[in-house]
C-alpha cells in the first residue's frame, strides 16, 4: 500500500467510515459475549497513545494488560515482526529456527538459570501454566497449592488452580488436588504444606496478585514457599505472567525477592503484544522432567513471535527500561500520593504494575469517567484501578493522569 491522505482515526480520505457505534452492534451481532459489550473500538496507536475509528486519542495506562511493553508502533518491534515476516512465520516443531533458540537464551540468561535449565514455548498464559501443571505431575505427586485471588488463565487445568469461583465453577469438575490458601498467609501456607504431605507435587504463586487486585507478595512469603517446597520435595513455580519481562523494575518480580523458583511461566508482555507463553525450568533436575513427547505446541515458539521477543529484551536493556519502570512507578505513586486527595487510599504495587486504592467501590464508574476524558486504565477491584501501562511511558504522561484523577474520581457534571 502506498502512503496516503488520512483523517485524524487514520481512516483513507474517500474510504467509507464505520463509527465505534456500528462496529459495537456488529461486534454484539458476531462474537460470542465473553467479555461483555467493549469499550470502544480501537483503530492505531503510536507510543503510549491509541486512536479509536471515531478519531478519539487515549493515553493507554493498561498496555493492553501489561501486553504492549513497548507501547504500540515501536520501530524495533515493528522492524523484527516486519523482517521475519518476510523470511518464515512458522516452521513446526520438526525444525528450529535461529530467532526460537536465541530467544531462548536470551530468557535463560536475563532469569539467571543455572546451566541445564529449559524454555517450553507456547501461544498464551493458559498454555505456559498448563505446561507447568503437566511438569508438576511428573514429579510423580498429584496435589498442587495455589493462592486464593490468583489468577492462573481459563483452560480448564489452569483453571483449577484460578480462585475466583464465578470463573471456575461453571466448569466443574476439573483437575483434582487443589489447595487454595490466603495470600501471603505464612501460617496458613505451613499449614497445607503439612497437611497435602507426601503428595504435594508444586507450589503455584503469582510473584504479586495480579487480576487479583495488585497485591505484591511479601519477600518473607516466598522464601519461606521456597523452603517448604523444597523441603517437602516440590516445585516451587512462580506465574510471572503479569510480573515478568521488567514490569516491576526487575527482569522478574522473583528477583528482588532473593528466591530462585524451579519454575516460572511467561507471556503477556514478552512478545510485546505478539501471542507467546513460556515456561522456563531452572537445573537440569526440573528441566529433566518433561521428556520427548510428553508435551508440544503446533504454533509454540514460531519465528515471528520469537523475533517479537528477541525485539523487546534487546530494547528494554537498550533504552534501559527496567531503571525507567522502577522510576517511573514510583513517579506514578509520589504524583498519586502527592494530591493528597481523600478518595485516595493507597498506591499499591511495584514499578509500573500498580493499582490505585479508593477508599470507597466506585472503581468502575472512575474508569468509565477515564475513558471519557482519555485515559485507558482498568477497574481490577471494586475500589482499585490497575495500571500497567507501556514501559516506555514518560514522566509527563503520567502527570497529565494524575492531574486529571481528582475529577475522575468525583465526577462532576458526567455520569
Ligand atoms: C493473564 C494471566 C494469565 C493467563 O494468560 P492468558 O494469556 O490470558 O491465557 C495467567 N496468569 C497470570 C498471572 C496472568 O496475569
Amino acid at each position: 500500500m502506498t502512503p496516503s491522505a488520512s483523517d485524524t482515526a487514520g481512516h483513507l480520505v474517500g474510504e467509507p467510515v464505520t463509527s465505534v457505534s456500528q462496529w459495537l452492534d456488529r461486534y454484539a451481532a458476531a462474537l460470542i459475549h465473553v467479555f461483555g459489550v467493549p469499550q470502544t473500538v480501537l483503530d492505531h496507536g503510536q507510543g503510549c497513545e491509541v486512536v479509536d475509528v471515531d478519531g478519539k486519542r487515549y493515553l493507554d495506562l493498561l498496555g493492553g494488560i501489561a501486553v504492549n511493553t513497548l507501547g504500540h508502533g515501536h520501530p524495533a518491534l515493528v522492524e523484527a515482526i516486519t523482517a521475519q515476516a518476510t523470511r518464515l512465520v512458522h516452521v513446526s516443531n520438526f525444525f528450529t529456527s535461529g530467532p526460537q533458540v536465541q530467544l531462548a537464551e536470551a530468557l535463560l540468561r536475563i532469569a539467571d538459570a543455572p546451566t541445564g535449565s529449559g524454555v517450553f514455548f507456547g501461544n498464551s498464559g493458559t498454555e505456559a501454566i498448563e505446561a507447568a501443571i503437566k511438569l508438576a505431575r511428573r514429579t510423580g505427586r498429584g496435589t498442587i497449592i495455589a493462592a486464593e485471588n490468583a489468577f492462573h488463565g481459563r483452560t480448564t487445568g489452569a483453571l483449577a488452580l484460578t480462585w475466583k469461583p464465578a470463573y471456575r465453577e461453571p466448569f466443574e469438575p476439573l483437575i483434582g488436588r487443589v489447595l487454595h490458601v490466603p495470600f501471603n498467609d505464612e501460617s496458613a501456607l505451613r499449614a497445607a504444606v503439612a497437611q497435602v504431605g507426601d503428595d504435594l507435587a508444586a507450589v503455584v504463586l503469582e510473584p504479586i496478585l495480579g487480576e487479583g487486585g495488585v497485591v505484591p507478595s511479601t519477600a518473607a512469603y516466598l522464601r519461606l514457599a521456597r523452603e517448604l517446597a523444597s523441603a517437602a520435595g516440590a516445585l516451587l513455580i512462580l506465574d510471572e505472567i503479569q510480573t515478568g519481562m521488567g514490569r516491576t523494575g526487575s527482569w522478574f518480580a522473583f528477583q528482588s525477592r532473593g528466591v530462585v523458583p524451579d519454575a516460572i511461566t511467561l507471556a503477556k508482555g514478552l512478545a510485546g503484544g505478539v501471542p507467546i507463553g513460556a515456561l522456563v525450568t531452572f537445573g537440569p533436575e526440573t528441566t529433566g522432567l518433561l521428556a520427548a513427547g510428553q508435551h508440544g505446541s503446533t504454533f509454540g515458539g514460531n519465528p515471528l513471535a520469537c523475533a517479537a521477543g528477541l525485539a523487546v529484551i534487546d530494547t528494554i536493556e537498550i533504552q534501559g527500561l527496567l531503571a525507567h519502570a522502577a522510576t517511573m512507578g514510583e513517579h506514578l505513586a509520589a504524583a498519586v500520593l502527592g494530591l493528597g486527595h481523600p478518595q485516595v487510599a493507597a498506591v499499591r504495587g511495584e514499578g509500573l504494575l500498580r493499582a490505585i486504592v479508593l477508599t470507597e467501590p466506585i472503581a468502575p464508574a472512575v474508569m468509565a469517567r477515564a475513558r471519557d476524558a482519555g485515559f485507558i486504565v482498568n477497574a481490577v477491584a471494586p475500589d482499585a484501578l490497575r495500571l500497567a501501562p507501556p514501559l516506555i511511558i514518560t514522566a509527563t504522561q503520567l502527570e497529565q493522569f494524575a492531574a486529571a484523577l481528582p475529577g475522575l474520581i468525583e465526577g462532576g457534571g458526567s455520569p
